[in-house]
C-alpha cells in the first residue's frame, strides 16, 4: 500500500531506519496534506506518542529459530497495557523501549531506555519465558555513550506490568530531573530493581498456567529444539543455574558424613538435567536419565559406566545412596563436558574417541559427501523414514558444517545418535531411529 501511495514521486523518496520505522523523504511540499491524510488512514500508530511508534522488538521465536521468547508478542502486550495505562506518553518524548527474544540484541536492547532480552527460567517443575531488564542506555552528549546495563529479570507474563509501573513513576518524577539518566541515577535504578523483585515471583503451573505460557503463543512455553541454532546464548542461563546447583549439593554432600538417597537422587538428576537443554531437549521431570542416555551416552558424550546408576535410581530413587561414588563421578564429567563447550554447541570432550562403541548393526547406509547443508539434513530425514524405530541408519557426511549440523538436527528430532566416526575426510554417524 505504501509502495503505491509513494509511486507518483518516483525514486528515492522511501528508507527504513535502523527503529523499524519508514522515513518518506523527497516528497514536494504541496503534497504533505493530502500524504498525510493517506498515511494516517493506513498506519493505525501513525498519530500516537512516539514511545509506542518508536518501540522496537526482534523476530523473535515466531520466526527465528535462535530466539528463546517471543518479543514481538510481548511488545504488543506492553503497548497495548501502555495505551490504556492513562500515562501521559507524549510527556516522555522519544523514550526508547526495545525487546529482543533472547541476549543476541537483534532488538537492540542495549541501546534502550528501557530494555528487555529474553532468556529461560525453571520453576520447580517447568521451564518459563523470562526477560532480562536492562536500562539507561546514553547514546549522545558531552558524557560519551552508555549501554543499557541489567536490572534484574522477570517472567515474560509481567512485562507489560512492570513496565507500566515504571513509566508511570518517570512520568510523576521526570519534572524533577534534567534528564532520564539522573533520574535513573538517582532513584530510579533502584526503582526498577525494587520492581523487578517485587515481580519476579511466579506461580506454580496448576494455580496460573499463564506464566507458562509466552505472549502470542497458541501452546505452552518448551524447549523442545532450542540450542541447535548456531547460537542459542539464551539457554546459558538457565545452564549456569543448574550447574551452580548440581556445585552446591556436590559441596554440601560431601561435608556431610552420614549421605541420605535423596539427596543424593536430587543431586544426579540435576547433573543429568543440567546439559539436556543445549541438545534442545525439554526438561521433564520423569525422562531426565532416559534423555540423558539418549543424547550424551549414546553419542560418546559420557561413559557408559553410569548405565547401572541410572538403572538403578530411575526405578528406586533410594538406590542412589549405593552410587555415592558414581553420582559424584558423573557430575565432574558434567563438569568436564561443559568445559568442552564451544560457541556453537559443540562438545569437544576425549570420550568421544576414546570409549569404544558397542557394535550395531547398520539397516540402511547412505552416502552424503558432497551434499551441502540443509540438503543432506533433508535426504537423513528421508532415509530415516524409510526405517522402522529402533532400526539404524549409517550416514557419511563431510567434515565441517554437515557433521556439526546433521547429527545436531537428527537429534533434535528425538533419534538416537550411536556414534560420530571419523574416516580419512569425512564421517560415519550412526543413528538410531527413535519409536
Ligand atoms: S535477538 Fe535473538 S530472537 Fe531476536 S532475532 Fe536476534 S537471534 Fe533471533
Amino acid at each position: 500500500v505504501l509502495a503505491d501511495l509513494l509511486e507518483p514521486f518516483g525514486d528515492d523518496c522511501l528508507r527504513c531506519t535502523h527503529d523499524q520505522n519508514f522515513v518518506v523523504r523527497n516528497v514536494p511540499a504541496s503534497a504533505l496534506d493530502t500524504l498525510y491524510l493517506l498515511l494516517k488512514r493506513i498506519s493505525p500508530l501513525y498519530d500516537q506518542p512516539p514511545l509506542l511508534t518508536n518501540a522496537v522488538a526482534c523476530a523473535g521465536t515466531s520466526t527465528c529459530q535462535l530466539g528463546i521468547c517471543l518479543s514481538r508478542g510481548a511488545l504488543e502486550a506492553t503497548l497495548e497495557t501502555l495505551s490504556r495505562s492513562g500515562i501521559d506518553l507524549d510527556a516522555l518524548g522519544n523514550f526508547r523501549l526495545h525487546f529482543s527474544g533472547c541476549p543476541n540484541s537483534c532488538g537492540q536492547h542495549g541501546i534502550a531506555h528501557l530494555g528487555f532480552h529474553g532468556k529461560v527460567l525453571r520453576s520447580a517443575t517447568h521451564s518459563y519465558p523470562a526477560y532480562s531488564v536492562v536500562a539507561g542506555a546514553h547514546l549522545d552528549g558531552q558524557e560519551g555513550s552508555l549501554l543499557a546495563v541489567k536490572v534484574g529479570d522477570v517472567p515474560a507474563k509481567n512485562v507489560p506490568s512492570l513496565t507500566r509501573e515504571f513509566l508511570m513513576q518517570y512520568a510523576s518524577r521526570a519534572a524533577a530531573f534534567a534528564t532520564y539518566r539522573a533520574y535513573l541515577e538517582a532513584e530510579g535504578r533502584s526503582y526498577l530493581a525494587t520492581l523487578c523483585d517485587k515481580f519476579s515471583s511466579v506461580p506454580t503451573y496448576e494455580a496460573d498456567p499463564s506464566f507458562y505460557r509466552d505472549w502470542g503463543a497458541e501452546s505452552d512455553f518448551s524447549l523442545d529444539g532450542r540450542g541447535t541454532g548456531e547460537c542459542a546464548s539464551g539457554l546459558f542461563d538457565i545452564v549456569e543455574i543448574d550447574l551452580a546447583k548440581m556445585r552446591d549439593l556436590r559441596q554440601t554432600l560431601g561435608g556431610t558424613s552420614v549421605v541420605k538417597p535423596l539427596p543424593l537422587f536430587e543431586l544426579a538428576e540435576v547433573a543429568a538435567r543440567a546439559l539436556l537443554v543445549t541438545r534442545g531437549v525439554e526438561v521433564d521431570a520423569t525422562t531426565i536419565f532416559e534423555n540423558f542416555e539418549r543424547v550424551f551416552i549414546d553419542a560418546g558424550l559420557v561413559s557408559r559406566r553410569f548405565t547401572p546408576l541410572f538403572c538403578a535410581i530411575k526405578v528406586n530413587p533410594e538406590a542412589a545412596v549405593r552410587y555415592e561414588r558414581d553420582i559424584i563421578e558423573l557430575t565432574e564429567a558434567i563438569d568436564t563436558l561443559y568445559a568442552s563447550l564451544d560457541e556453537t554447541l559443540q562438545f569437544h570432550t576425549p570420550e568421544q574417541v576414546k570409549e569404544p562403541q558397542p557394535h550395531v548393526t547398520v539397516d540402511l547406509h547412505i552416502d552424503l559427501r558432497g551434499v551441502t547443508c540443509p540438503m543432506n539434513f533433508v535426504k537423513t530425514k528421508m532415509a530415516l523414514s524409510r526405517l522402522e524405530g529402533g532400526q539404524v541408519l549409517e550416514v557419511l557426511l563431510d567434515s565441517g558444517a554437515p557433521v556439526e549440523n546433521v547429527p545436531k538436527s537428527v537429534a533434535a528430532e528425538g533419534h538416537g545418535v550411536i556414534s560420530q566416526t571419523t574416516i580419512d575426510d569425512h564421517w560415519a554417524v550412526v543413528i538410531r531411529k527413535a519409536g
